[in-house]
């Protein structure tokens, strides 16, 4: 069979305007490029990931759009400031049955971050994210990729436990999302993690199903995101552990880590 070569230049361009990003998150400003080159460029590129809010399509003169929006998701505060701006926050009314706010935890140089959805009876009450059985499972998950929680950081989606461990509703997620995206602006990670269907579909705006964007990286304004399964969703299926292994180990080849671990070659 042969290649579309329109598929192989909507992938080239793809690949060039994702390098150009993270130069620009280094700091480089200028590449030289001859602007016959940019004429060239077809107007709608066809392989952009799906469910992508940095990676939508772009024509050749927003690319420059595309740099910039990487490079205004920039640290502008620190995760302190942030979490000092939340206060004790009565935004909605998860304030009324929570004990403890659940900002987020880790190392603020961290690689990778960790979305899940909104803490649980455990989480509420030590407020830290994954400390009950979801967050065992969590952490023997990242020691098969030779990570700890030190090495990482950690939040979720919605900072107050839901009542019952019920869903979050759309309008709690919208007045809490500026809260994860702040977050995310300053810690700018390598990877994120989106653990489950609210923290997934949160970050890439989508209404897909989990299981059918788990697996594969889309991007978060230009940071690859790995959307997988939830540990409380594995703990209830335990079948479906060996895909989250199997996208975990994507993970761990993005963030560079080199060989995995011999004693975690089979996962958790
Ligand atoms: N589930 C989540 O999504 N987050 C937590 O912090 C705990 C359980």
């Amino acid at each position: 069979m042969t290649e579309d070569p329109r598929r192989l230049l909507g992938e080239a361009i793809h690949g060039l305007r994702t390098h150009l990003e993270y130069e620009v998150a280094d700091g480089i400003s200028e590449v030289e490029m001859d602007p016959a080159l940019l004429d060239a460029l077809p107007a709608t590129p066809s392989a952009a990931p799906p469910d992508s809010r940095a990676a939508r399509t772009k024509t050749p003169s927003a690319q420059s759009g595309a740099m910039e929006e990487m490079s205004s998701f920039k640290a502008v505060e620190t995760l302190e400031e942030i979490r000092s701006d939340l206060g004790e926050c009565t935004r909605c009314g998860l304030c009324e049955g929570r004990k403890n706010i659940v900002f987020g935890v880790g190392n603020p140089e961290a690689d990778l971050v960790i979305v899940g959805e909104a803490p649980g009876r455990e989480e509420d009450i030590k407020a830290e994210p994954f400390v009950g059985r979801s967050g065992q499972l969590l952490n023997r998950m990242l020691e098969a990729i030779g990570l700890s929680r030190e090495d990482i950081y950690i939040c979720n989606v919605i900072k107050c436990r839901p009542p019952e461990n019920r869903n979050p509703t759309p309008a709690e997620v919208e007045t809490c999302e500026p809260f994860l995206i702040r977050q995310l602006k300053s810690l700018r990670p390598k990877v994120i993690l989106a653990m489950g269907k609210f923290a997934a579909q949160t970050l890439l705006q989508t209404e897909e199903r989990i299981s059918r964007i788990r697996g594969n990286f889309h991007e978060y304004h230009g940071i690859p995101v790995m959307p997988t399964f939830h540990p409380a969703y594995l703990l209830r299926n335990q079948s479906q552990k060996r895909v989250v292994w199997e996208d975990l180990q994507k993970v761990h080849q993005v963030l560079g880590l080199g060989p995995l671990p011999s004693s975690a070659r089979e996962g958790p």
